[in-house]
């Protein structure tokens, strides 16, 4: 069998779990071969030379050889570790949100080159971002976009009669708006029209410009299901199955859990490099 020459690439790390005593296995996502899990032996002993530079949701270049099953990460450099994320439960909670899914919808080998870039700005974004959720339901609307899954919001997705922005329903099935004429023989459900008027602007707008709209509780519950909901026509059964789509439902809890967890670790260990 030929061998394969190891190889280098920049990823993002989505999460890591432990292996053995002193391993863990490293879930990379990179431009050019999508998702990869990877062996960093020994980064749970003190003085790894590995262990800072393979944390969740940092962005660095590895070496990667192949092993028996799994990949094996040679050397790493962080080329940023986003600490605005790692300092804050809100940022956390939704750079959590956003890691998993792209975990759950990418494939190994598989080039992700848009998903990856739009994945890294929208970190960037959310280490700044005076609205930590509204980068998500940014994010979320090209990620469904980079799927095929565009929601449709100029038109009927029923009658194809264009649409104003009242009376109307919202069709995940059919992939976007429904007329008021539509909507009241049953299809769909309410769009208001505070949420028709946020996704067409955030559809068109920069991730700044969008955290600057003011939504309340309502708009906001509103466009988490139709976004939810448009997420799990868009990759079927792959995250129905998982149950993921309910777990971004539960993000207020399970995210700030996992948040919380995460940040005090990271205190945790910046207490002990502070030693
Ligand atoms: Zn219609």
């Amino acid at each position: 069998m030929p061998r394969i020459r190891p190889i280098r690439t920049e990823a993002i790390v989505l999460r890591q779990r432990p292996l053995g005593d002193a391993d863990r296995i490293c879930v990379l996502f990179s431009p050019n071969r999508g998702r990869i899990e990877a062996v960093a032996k020994g980064v749970r002993k003190p003085l790894s030379k590995l262990s800072g530079h393979v944390e969740p949701l940092s962005r660095g270049q590895f070496g990667l050889a192949h092993g028996r099953s799994l990949e094996v990460v040679t050397d790493a450099q962080t080329l940023d570790s986003w600490p605005a994320l790692h300092e804050d439960v809100d940022r956390m909670t939704e750079a959590l949100a956003m890691a998993e899914l792209v975990d759950r919808s990418t494939d190994f080998d598989v080039a992700s080159g848009a998903l990856y870039q739009l994945l890294r700005h929208s970190l960037d974004e959310l280490t700044t971002s005076s609205s930590p959720r509204s980068v998500r339901w940014w994010f979320v609307l090209r990620f469904l976009d980079q799927q095929g899954y565009r929601p449709e919001l100029d038109s009927c997705v029923r009658c194809r009669n264009e649409v104003g922005p009242e009376g109307n329903g919202f069709s995940a099935v059919d992939g976007g708006v429904v007329c008021p004429t539509c909507h009241g023989s049953g299809v769909g459900q309410r769009l208001s029209s505070a949420v028709f008027r946020l996704l067409r602007y955030m559809r068109r707008s920069s991730c700044e410009s969008t955290a600057q709209v003011r939504v309340d509780a309502d708009a906001s519950a509103e466009l988490e299901r139709h976004l939810r909901l448009s997420l799990e026509q868009a990759l079927d059964g792959r995250l129905r199955s998982s149950g993921f789509a309910e777990s971004l439902a539960r993000a207020e809890t399970i995210g700030r859990s996992a948040a919380s967890s995460a940040a005090e670790r990271v205190q945790e260990e910046q207490k002990h490099a502070a030693i």
